[in-house]
């Protein structure tokens, strides 16, 4: 059977990455059978409504591979895919109700609501509407409310995920189906449309499992068939029992990419927060996921979010898509140099790339670890003696090191990284030093960074002429503070 999925979010805003999630597994599902995914815009909530998020979310799912069949800019046979453009099928669906008897037009003012809402409260009971039910309903028209009349019973049903469920009575209410602006609510509209879309497989957080009660008597009322429905744990804060909310340091999707996230690796660590397939491994390509996705292998427990995962993740893609294809990845880090490469070449910028690609956790680390490759740094005497190493000499020993290392380096004619890690193997034999005094004296000198990657790869970049006057510049530093 080909399954029919959908993402369904509203424009309220950035992409939460959770609810990126609720977008991975429908898409798996959809491609493991052939079948088709739907992208529908929820926007029916004309108070959240938020400008341009629809476009935010078209882009974050592109950017993230997960392109839809039928939905906004690539139509299908069951648009339109805008619950806003879909009014009239609402209307349609909600006379069938009328005429059953199953769905009243409320003429109470929204004070004499909250004020049942207030009473009801006083007396610690909970809200139903049901129990005050208007007696003398008007025919409905639009600007009135319609709601749903409940028949509360009791209801069983299977969630693929939290299994073999029940609903009781108390659960069911005279909920809104038409808001008084005319728009469905989601209670309402979701139901219509994956009828209407042939949508197979529900997915959705499972924050919508208390209402199941009032979906399922819809889906009775309206003589519809049950999807599957596949409600999604929580995915929780870094610590705690909470849920992952915007405080919990976990950024949208858009500021993931921004900070240099790969699409690949943001995919592999969505599908895998709260999903294994049984195995040790952790990295999934969108193909392996399609093969290995099983939804019987959802967690119920919520699946904690934990960053330092997707930067470790993020860590192992950019080798990954290296190794594959080091062109195609380095023409993808074109917005994270450091503003001081903005006019280098792309051959340095790609040799830099070649030797610091393994240490980088994301792309826009390119950003804060490689300036030195592109300008001298300024020499700084604080970062030579603090360092622990170099602690150990004194200023003319570390002067005396420097010079050997001048002439040493002179002498490689040809100013390879095989050549350099042989002339630095040399000087190191000879200069009777531990690896980390002298390669760390050299390192700092030409860099003043914190980290650099390998000696040899990073004079080879560097050249011949630009180290030589690096070192020396340290040389005239020392000098001039005698
Ligand atoms: N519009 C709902 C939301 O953004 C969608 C829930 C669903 O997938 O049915 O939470």
């Amino acid at each position: 059977m080909k399954a029919v999925t959908r993402f369904a979010p509203s424009p309220t805003g950035y992409i939460h990455i959770g609810n990126l999630r609720s977008a991975i597994y429908p898409y798996l599902i959809a491609k493991q059978s052939n079948g088709t995914f739907i992208l529908r815009i929820e926007d029916t909530d004309q108070a959240r409504y938020v400008e341009g998020a629809t476009e935010l979310i078209e882009d974050t799912l592109q950017w993230i591979g997960l392109d839809w069949d039928e939905g906004p800019e690539r139509g299908g046979a069951n648009g339109p895919y805008y619950q806003t453009e879909r009014k009239d099928i609402y209307v349609e669906w909600a006379k069938k109700l009328i005429a059953a008897g199953r769905a009243y037009a409320d003429p109470t003012d929204s004070e004499t609501v909250n004020k049942y809402r207030e009473e009801a409260n006083k007396n610690k009971v909970p809200f139903l509407y049901r129990n005050y039910r208007p007696d003398n309903t008007p025919e409905w028209q639009p600007g009135l409310p319609l709601r749903f009349k409940a028949q509360p019973k009791a209801y069983d049903y299977h969630d693929e995920v939290f299994g073999d469920l029940h609903m009781g009575p108390e659960t069911q209410d005279d909920f809104i189906l038409i808001k008084a602006d005319g728009l469905p609510t989601y209670n309402f509209a979701h139901i219509v449309d994956d009828a209407c879309m042939g949508v197979t497989h529900v997915l959705r957080g499972q924050e919508y499992l208390p209402s199941m009660g009032n979906y399922l008597a819809l889906y009775e009322a309206l003589g519809l068939e049950r999807p599957k429905f596949v409600h999604l744990p929580h995915i929780l804060a870094p610590s705690g029992n909470k849920k992952l909310g915007k405080r919990d340091g976990a950024k949208s999707a858009a500021d993931y990419r921004k900070d240099g996230i790969l699409p690949e690796a943001m995919l592999n660590f969505l599908a895998c927060l709260g999903w294994n397939d049984g195995t040790e491994d952790e990295i999934y390509s969108k193909e392996d996921l399609i093969e290995r996705f099983d939804v019987s292998r959802i967690q119920h427990a919520g699946a904690r979010f934990d960053e330092q995962k997707l930067l470790w993740l993020n860590g192992q893609w950019i080798r990954r898509l290296f190794n594959e294809d080091a062109k195609a990845l380095y023409a993808r880090t074109a917005d994270f140099w450091p503003e001081i490469a903005k006019n280098a070449s792309d051959e340095l910028k790609f040799r830099v790339f070649s030797i610091i690609y393994d240490r980088l956790k994301t792309l826009a680390d390119l950003r804060t670890m490689t300036d030195y490759f592109f300008v001298s740094p300024t020499v700084d005497m604080d970062m030579l003696t603090d360092n622990k190493a170099l602690k150990k000499l004194s200023e003319h020993e570390i002067v005396a090191l420097l010079r050997q290392s001048i002439e040493k380096l002179r002498e490689v004619t040809e100013w390879t990284p095989d050549n350099l890690q042989n002339a630095l193997n040399e000087l190191l034999a000879e200069s009777e030093q531990k690896p980390a005094t002298l390669f760390g004296l050299i390192r700092l000198s030409v860099s003043f960074a914190p980290f650099s990657p390998a000696l040899h790869d990073t004079l080879s970049v560097i050249g011949c002429e630009a180290t030589l006057a690096r070192l020396n510049a340290v040389i005239t530093t020392f000098n001039c503070a005698d």
